[in-house]
């Protein structure tokens, strides 16, 4: 994630010094969902009509193979206050499931109670379907919005860290990926929507469309994703992956004509796609896409496969770079846990300095660049503050982001990658690079917890 307009807002707290142990096991997330489950697919089935307020109405069927015997409750994320509302039905194989959410704690828990016990390394499913409006904006808490951009109702979702449950149950966890998506997202025919991967098919149903895409790389729930507006599609050609052809495509508000210098800035991201990929080995997707979507945040989001962003990012050079950096650093491996979030920012705010490097076009300065970081990861707000985020400030997003550490990470961050670029040189350092995202125990799953 980046921001455009970088938050002032920080808590002063006394320096921690911290060396926290991280409590959080290798099989769960921050709110320990799933803990019973290995997630293999979701299959989502929305309705998204951005005519009317913000809703999502639809079921989400989510694969799953027990990791554990004597299963008879399974649990996941999702927002009671939104979807707790008579309309939350939960059926395994057509039988009615009971469900409960906590009365106190953390209420956004989904209890299920399945009609049966299931053994370990049992493969099945359960369909939730559900109807609401998402909560509306809570500081840093985005999570799902609707807003009137460049004259267009634009519907969107924004989920890092803790705000995927408020449009879609999930199991809230970086180190359970799931390994493959469906959607399947029904919309008035004026409107198109964007999602991780590949759109498959495109079908007209009496006065809506329905639009199926199909997304087949593990992904973290917090990078799932959906928007719906009335866009215009933008087909940028390919760009050759070793060897693999892959289409580059931007979709716009139908409100916006972007000049041609707006998408020559744009289309840097294809160089940058083969300079990454250069330097870190393949494009992680490339038998998908890349592409950037219009959503209505003042800043980007690395979606996988589709980077989310408003329009000044849209054509900030600097943004784009970072969001397509976060491809191989946060999408392709992700960090554990949320302490860690310097391992995706770090690396993203130092392809910033690269794409200056690699592709002068960009007007990048990489010197500048890097000059700034070392400028904000020493002064004095950001001094004291380590790169690993301590518990207290992973509870929720507004902890998070709203706190120096939500800063730090990217200055100070970006500063350790560019001192070990110093201390290695440059082949030491990138075939270091290369090892550290093309491993097998990390490669589409996560750093060590
Ligand atoms: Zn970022």
């Amino acid at each position: 994630m980046k921001y455009f307009l970088h938050i002032a807002i920080f808590l002063l707290i006394n320096n921690p010094g911290y060396s926290q142990h991280l409590p959080v096991g290798r099989t769960s997330g921050n709110s320990g969902t799933g803990g019973n489950i290995d997630v293999k697919h979701h299959r989502f089935e929305w309705n998204i009509a951005p005519t009317t307020s913000k809703r999502i109405s639809g079921s989400v069927t989510t694969y799953f193979e027990t990791t554990q015997s004597g299963v008879n409750k399974i649990t996941f994320d999702l927002n009671k206050a939104s979807f707790n509302n008579g309309s939350l039905i939960v059926k395994y194989h057509g039988i009615n499931c009971t469900t409960s959410f906590p009365a106190s704690g953390n209420t956004d828990i989904l209890t299920i109670t399945l009609p049966v016990t299931l053994g370990n390394g049992k493969l099945d499913s359960v369909t939730i379907f559900y109807n609401g409006v998402p909560p509306a904006v809570n500081g840093q808490a985005e999570g799902c919005q609707q807003k009137s951009t460049a004259g267009y109702n634009l519907f969107y979702t924004l989920s890092e860290s803790y705000e995927d449950k408020d449009w879609w149950p999930c199991k809230a966890d970086m180190q359970d990926k799931i390994d493959s998506l469906t959607f399947i997202i029904t919309t008035p025919a004026a409107y198109r929507p964007a999602a991780n991967g590949v759109l498959v098919s495109e079908v007209t149903s009496g006065s809506n469309k329905i639009y199926t895409f199909k997304h087949k790389y593990p992904i973290a729930s917090y990078l799932v994703a959906v928007a719906c507006t009335q866009y215009n599609v933008y087909n940028r050609g390919t760009v050759n992956i070793g060897g693999t052809n892959m289409p580059v495509e931007y979709y716009i508000s139908k409100g916006r004509t972007p000049t041609s210098g707006q998408l020559a800035t744009m289309d840097a991201c294809k160089q940058e796609l083969v300079e990454f990929s250069n330097l870190f080995g393949d494009y992680p997707f490339k038998n998908e896409k890349y592409g950037m979507y219009e959503f209505a945040w003042g800043g980007g989001m690395e979606h996988q496969t589709f980077s989310a962003m408003g329009w000044g990012s849209f054509t900030n050079a600097g943004v784009i770079a970072h969001e397509l950096m976060h491809q191989w650093f946060g999408d392709k491996v992700t960090m554990a846990t949320w302490h860690h979030l310097w391992l995706a920012e770090g690396f993203a705010s130092y392809g910033e300095v690269l794409a200056g490097e690699k592709v002068p076009s960009t007007g990048l300065d990489p010197v500048s660049i890097r000059g700034n970081l070392k400028t904000d990861a020493n002064n004095s707000a950001e001094r004291g503050y380590g790169c690993i985020i301590p518990q207290a400030n992973i509870e929720n997003s507004n902890a998070l982001w709203e706190s120096q550490y939500g800063n730090s990470v990217y200055n100070r961050g970006g500063m350790v990658v560019s001192m070990l670029r110093t201390l290695l040189g440059d082949e030491k350092f990138f075939q270091a690079c290369r090892n550290y995202r093309t491993s097998p125990v990390l490669v589409y799953a996560c750093d060590p917890a």
